[in-house]
């Protein structure tokens, strides 16, 4: 039986969001806002009902093209240069400032576009998006080299100072996903900006909107003109000219491994430097003395936050076989009481998927589930609906072959596992190509840090999930990425090391 689904009026967003998408959009090219060269435009669309938003314009190369030569000339300019650590770190910080007090229409835009919760995009998107802005600013002042004491043979009456300088990168481009699209923006526009980089931007397809808004107040604040560009278009026509191109010094890109891996060939061709934040298949790893209760709650949001379109997705849940009907019969529970709707209505708890091909390919793998022998104890039912809704699904009887446990889904589907002993689950939570995430339920300390260290995942949290902080460095091992994002080593990614060797 399918769930009944709200449908909220998009009437209810405010006159600022309204207005921003009552006309076709431009894009921001050497501070110029500009139609792509074809004229061509690509529809944005609001999942929770199908209807276009909007319209954007379709960058191909030439866009890029231009796009990067004007990144580059601003990255060559004594106006962008010559600014002090000091006053890249107040752009940032203005910045922060412009877009918290956009705050709504920064969240209205990205629930509409991306279609989730308004609450979540609030309370998630727009408080890490600010915040990360506001850390990031103060690395701008923080960039350090050293010295070094080198052995070469000293010249007569001389000797040698050798130290280290770190020097933006250059051009950046950055290629983002659609399911925190403000967010992910962010990241990496902030760093670049940090570190005196520039930058092209491009969102993906489905949402440019919050992008695009952050371009005017880009401009608003004061950067140099072709400092930020941001450029709308299809991965193909405009994501794969830009990870091409011979002008970037650094691709950072964020999305499905698939795509990951095409990027860092392409950059790999021109020597670009890349980070590669990739996709995930996170295990939840629930010890024999957790806390039932808290495990429940915290494994439901592992999963179903952000109707599970999150790259740290807690998305395979292995549970002590004492534990395990217990923890799986309250969280099939929770998944078969919580509400679909739109994401404007705040009595939501699931929203739409983004996109009728990503439900489409989420459906995929609830019907593959079945079919390899799967039993679903919660949701696989197909909401009646013309929005992109999954309803959240809990799997059982599932085994480690499955596509269900080893592939990445992106939706609210979870798949649980029973373990006896220690050794077998660590076996099964590496047992995976990805290696982004995982979390440990427990209160033994010596099996947790005992634990920690065989799990090979680049974050590993302890009773908690799915925790991003801006001072904590955040990648993949394995087939989830290269680099990483955030807290210090971000800047490193930035940056190029220059050693300096002077006789004196
Ligand atoms: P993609 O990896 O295709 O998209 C990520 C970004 O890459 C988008 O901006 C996209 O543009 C762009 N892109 C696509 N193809 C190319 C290309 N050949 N060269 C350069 N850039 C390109 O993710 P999808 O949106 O297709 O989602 C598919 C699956 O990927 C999801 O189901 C999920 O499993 C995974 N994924 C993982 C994410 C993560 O954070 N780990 C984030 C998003 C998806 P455009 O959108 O215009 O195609």
């Amino acid at each position: 039986m399918s769930k009944n689904i709200q449908a909220t009026p998009v009437a209810s967003i405010s006159e600022a969001a309204r207005a921003f998408v009552a006309k076709p959009r431009k894009m921001l090219i050497d501070g110029d806002w500009v139609d792509a060269i074809s004229g061509k435009t690509l529809s944005t669309f609001d999942p929770s009902n199908g209807d276009a938003i909007t319209t954007v314009p379709a960058a191909a190369g030439a866009d890029i093209d231009a796009a990067v030569r004007a990144a580059r000339r601003a990255f060559q300019s004594a106006e962008w240069r010559n600014l002090r650590p000091v006053d890249r770190e107040l752009l940032l910080l203005r910045l922060a400032d412009e877009i918290e007090a956009r705050g709504d229409e920064f969240s209205e835009l990205e629930c509409l576009d991306n279609g989730k919760s308004l609450v979540l995009a609030r309370r998630v998107d727009l408080k890490n998006t600010v915040e990360f802005l506001r850390y990031i600013a103060g690395w701008a002042t923080k960039i350090e080299g050293s010295t070094i004491d080198v052995s070469l043979p000293r010249p007569r009456d001389g000797t040698y100072f050798a130290y280290t300088r770190k020097e933006p990168i250059g051009v950046v481009g950055a290629i983002i996903p659609w399911n925190f699209p403000l967010m992910m923006a962010a990241w990496k526009i902030g760093p670049a900006l940090a570190t005196g980089c520039t930058i092209v931007l491009k969102p993906a397809e489905e949402t440019p909107l919050t992008a695009l808004l952050l371009g005017e107040l880009i401009e608003k604040v004061g950067y140099p003109r072709g400092v930020v560009n941001i450029v709308t278009g299809t991965g193909i026509d405009a994501g794969a000219p830009l990870a091409a191109h011979p002008g970037i010094d650094k691709i950072a890109f964020t999305g499905s491994t698939e795509v990951g891996k095409l990027v860092g060939k392409a950059a790999m061709d021109n020597m670009t430097r890349a980070s590669l934040e990739l996709g995930g298949k996170s295990p939840v790893i629930v010890l024999e003395d957790a806390d039932p209760h808290a495990v429940i709650s915290g494994a439901a949001s592992a999963i179903f936050f952000n109707q599970g379109q999150a790259c740290t997705a807690g998305s395979r849940l292995y549970v002590h076989k004492r534990l395990f009907d217990q923890v799986i019969g309250g969280i099939a529970d929770k998944a078969a009481k919580m509400k679909l709707g739109s994401g404007l209505d705040p009595a939501t708890q699931i929203a739409p998927l983004i996109s009728e091909r990503q439900r489409d390919r989420v459906w995929s793998y609830i019907e593959a589930g079945k079919a390899q022998g799967a039993r679903a104890v919660a949701g696989a039912a197909r909401p009646d609906n013309s929005g992109y809704f999954v309803e959240p699904t809990v799997f059982v009887d599932a085994d480690q072959k499955m596509r269900i446990v080893q592939e990445e889904i992106f939706g609210p589907v979870l798949v649980a596992i029973p373990f006896e002993d220690v050794n077998e689950v660590t076996e099964m939570a590496n047992d995976s190509p990805y290696g982004l995430g995982a979390s440990i339920w427990s209160h033994d300390l010596s099996k947790i840090h005992r634990l920690i260290p065989r799990i090979r995942a680049g974050t590993v949290w302890v009773n908690c999930h799915n925790m991003i902080d801006p001072a904590l460095p955040f990648g993949g091992f394995k087939q989830s990425g290269i680099g990483r994002e955030m807290g210090r080593a971000v800047i490193d990614m930035y940056t190029e090391n220059k050693s300096v060797c002077m006789a004196i």
